[in-house]
Formats: structure tokens, C-alpha cells, sequence
């Protein structure tokens, strides 16, 4: 795991190109504009009235066909993901996509002009760290049309891409790592492709005014047609992994994850970006540590500490959050690197221990036993614990949500309770645990 965080970058200066779009083959001028820390990727029509502008976010999707596009009420932007691609692979976080019209310039159907503009503006590093999303578990989505994408825990952004033409015609297979060199040299160039039978039909409603030889490579049974010849053999795959990435981008946190990607589309890629966004929302914390004031609702430390006569480093709560009633108490520890533990269990590889759960519940457990009895500081002593699963790993950042609910108190000396841990809406260990006080 790297140290030092990555910054947010933005353009050094704004800049633009102009062009043609291919669903309305209109002239389009797009410019590029530096935006300050945070702001993420908007796209401004500068052609309507008072000039709205877009977050370039999975929220804002509207439709998948042949391209994806934005939108919020009235207002569209097509065809994003490109721009979107070039501007993510290259290392820009925040910036302003000014455009006079509803798509950008279809340049000739790469991202390479888009690569070279960015180039012209320069990047530059801002004050403040990049979010990114680090993996820890698969994801994956799978479609009825037969697209599979998961995305796997690493180190890197990868991206392992399968497409598969009409009756399996150009089926080519690519794995790479995405960084800036590796997109403008390899991924940037590769252009559209369209089945013939694919585009007949539109062409005939008219509906790609601005695609022509120029702007996509056209495969009409196995013959390639192109302006110039094909840029790589395996041109059609590297052209999906440029969408994949462009899709991805409406994401928002750069990726450390690698995706796996069979038959890949605009749709499935949407689908895998809200995948994502449904998991990131998870590892984000669940509360802020100030959010349960002391008081009637809770415990703070030092009550924690007037009632347990646990210390460092074997106290595992930090504050009780709430009790319902005589039978169900809730008891928060946050789970940080700085944990003694963490040192040996494992290096490298930082995991909470699934015992010391278990010593959390009975912690959580032992401070309603006492409160209720009104005899704090005893020591409680566990006698057994039943049906204990450690269901998913515990990891620095995470808040542990302990849960425990007394289902026996015989006399002051017995008690017997049902607990389990939450993390991010999961559980990931329960047991049933029985102890005496002394
Ligand atoms: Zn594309």
C-alpha cells in the first residue's frame, strides 16, 4: 500500500477543440476548463439558455444505447464517454467540459484528440488527497444479454476485457494495467467499430448524421471497413476498455480494483459503475465520532471506563450508543491501524482478530449487565460461547457496530446473551456468549 496519498489534479489551463457530433452531426466546440479541488467532471451547455451544468456522475445516467448519455429534467449530453475516458486515464480529477452543443466532437472515434487537448492544457496536482476506492471484495454484475463484469481487490486500476463479436466474428482478448502512458499509447488510439447489420437500420432513419469512415471502423460480414488501416489486430478490444473506462468514470473515486470484463457494453458498464457505487457507499463510515452526544442515549469513554475495568489495549469499545430497554445495548468501537494487534495480525495484511469480536460482545454485554444490576467494575468471566461465526474480515477504518441482547440474567451472576458485530451494514461475527461476575 503506497504512503503517500495521491493528490486531485486539474488542467494547468483551459483549452479547447472543435469538431463534429455523431448522432446530430453538428459543429461542436468543447472546451476544457480547470476546476478546483472536489468539483469533479461537469459538462456545461453553453448552447442553452443560462448555460446548466452537469455532474458527470452515475446518478445523472440516462439512457446506454450505442453511447451513454446524461441528463437531468429537460437537458442531455451524449456520447461521454470518450472525453470521459481520456480525462480519467489521464489523471484529471476536476474539470469543467464546456461544449456548444449536446455531444462532444466525434474526433475519428478514438480518444485521441481528447488525450492531446488534455496534453495542451497540461495537469497539475492540487492540495488536497484523491478519493479513490480500493477493492476489498469481488463485485459483479451479470447481464441476460450474457455480459459478465466483476471486479476483483488490487493493487492497481486493470482492466482484463473479452469481446465478442456476432456469432463469436473478432472475438480478441487485452489485459493491462491503466496509467496515463499506458492509456495514450495503447488504449487512447483504438477506434469505434460497428457491425454493419448493427448500424443499417439507423443510417436508414437517419440517425447518425455525423457517423461516416472517418469517425468508425465498419465490419460488414468478416471485412473490415476503415478510413486508414487498423491501428492494432486487436483495435475492437482495446476501443472496449476505452468505454469501459469512460463508463466507469461516472463512478466518481478512482478505482484500485481489477475489472474483469466479458462482452462489455454501455449497459452492463452502467450497471457495474452503480455496483460500485452501492459498495463504496458501504466502506464510507457509518458515523461520525461525534455523532451520539453522552447523555440518557449512551455512554461516553470515561463512563465506558467507570463501569469496565478494562484498559489499554484490551479495552474493545469505545462508546456505548444506545440501550433499549433492560435487554439490548449497542457499543461502537472504531477500528484503527494503530491497534497493537495489527502489528502481527498480519503484516501487510491488517486484520482485526475474530476472538477479539468476540471480547467486544462480551465488553457490550458486561456493561448492561452491570448497569442494570447497578454494579459496576465487577469482572465478568465468560463460562461458554456458542454458535460463534466470524462471517466477514475486519479491517482498519471500519466501524464495529456491537450489538448484544441479554436472553437470561439469572440472579446478578448469570447472564446470557445474544450478540453480533456490524460493519457497514453486515454482520460480521455473532455468537452466543454466557458469563458470570464476580
Ligand atoms: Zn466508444
Amino acid at each position: 500500500m503506497s504512503s503517500t496519498p495521491e493528490l486531485q489534479h486539474t488542467l494547468a489551463k483551459s483549452t479547447s477543440l472543435s469538431g463534429t457530433s455523431l448522432h446530430t452531426g453538428e459543429k461542436v466546440t468543447l472546451r476544457l476548463q480547470p476546476a478546483p479541488v472536489d468539483h469533479g467532471i461537469k459538462f456545461k451547455r453553453k448552447d442553452l439558455q443560462d448555460e446548466p451544468t452537469i455532474d458527470a456522475t452515475i446518478e445523472n445516467l440516462k439512457t446506454v444505447e450505442r453511447a451513454t448519455t446524461i441528463g437531468e429534467g429537460a437537458m442531455r449530453v451524449h456520447t461521454v464517454e470518450h472525453v470521459l475516458a481520456a480525462l480519467c486515464a489521464m489523471g484529471v480529477d476536476n474539470a469543467v467540459i464546456e461544449m456548444d452543443a449536446n455531444e462532444p466532437p466525434i474526433g475519428d472515434g478514438s480518444a485521441q484528440l481528447y488525450v492531446e487537448v488534455i496534453k495542451k492544457g497540461g495537469v497539475v496536482a492540487q492540495e488536497k488527497a484523491r478519493r479513490t476506492f480500493a477493492v476489498r471484495e469481488p463485485i459483479h454484475i451479470e447481464t441476460k444479454g450474457g455480459s459478465l463484469m466483476v471486479v476483483l481487490p488490487d493493487e492497481k486500476y486493470r482492466i482484463s476485457c473479452t469481446q465478442v463479436g456476432p456469432a463469436g466474428r473478432f472475438s480478441q482478448f487485452l489485459s493491462t494495467e491503466i496509467t496515463p502512458a499506458v492509456f495514450e499509447r495503447e488504449i487512447a488510439p483504438a477506434r469505434t467499430f460497428v457491425f454493419y447489420e448493427d448500424v443499417q437500420p439507423l443510417m436508414e432513419k437517419n440517425l447518425i448524421k455525423g457517423g461516416s469512415l472517418e469517425n468508425a471502423i465498419v465490419v460488414r460480414g468478416d471485412a473490415v471497413l476503415s478510413k486508414e488501416p487498423l491501428r492494432f489486430p486487436d483495435e475492437f478490444v482495446r476501443h472496449k476498455i476505452l468505454d469501459i473506462i469512460g463508463d466507469l468514470a461516472l463512478f466518481g473515486p478512482r478505482i484500485r480494483g481489477h475489472v474483469i470484463a466479458v462482452k462489455p457494453g454501455h449497459g452492463p458498464n452502467a450497471e457495474l459503475a452503480r455496483a460500485l457505487m452501492k459498495e463504496h457507499a458501504k466502506t464510507m463510515p457509518a458515523i461520525q465520532p461525534r455523532a451520539f452526544p453522552p447523555g440518557e442515549g449512551g455512554l461516553d469513554i470515561n463512563q465506558v471506563m467507570d463501569i469496565l475495568p478494562h484498559r489499554f489495549p484490551f479495552l474493545m469499545v469505545d462508546r456505548i450508543v444506545g440501550f433499549e430497554g433492560e435487554s439490548k445495548i449497542t457499543g461502537v468501537k472504531s477500528v484503527t491501524i494503530n491497534e497493537p494487534y495489527f502489528i502481527g495480525h498480519f503484516p501487510g495484511h491488517p486484520v482485526m482478530p475474530g476472538v477479539l469480536q468476540v471480547e467486544a460482545m462480551a465488553q457490550v454485554a458486561s456493561i448492561l449487565m452491570m448497569k442494570i444490576t447497578k454494579s459496576a467494575s465487577r469482572i465478568g468471566y465468560f463460562i461458554s460461547a456458542d454458535d460463534v461465526k466470524f462471517r466477514k474480515p475486519v479491517f482498519p477504518g471500519d466501524t464495529l457496530f456491537i450489538h448484544a441482547e441479554l436472553t437470561k440474567a439469572r440472579s446478578n451472576r448469570l447472564a446470557k446473551a445474544k450478540c453480533h458485530c456490524i460493519v457497514n451494514d453486515a454482520v460480521v461475527s455473532e455468537g452466543e456468549l454466557m458469563f458470570t461476575f464476580l
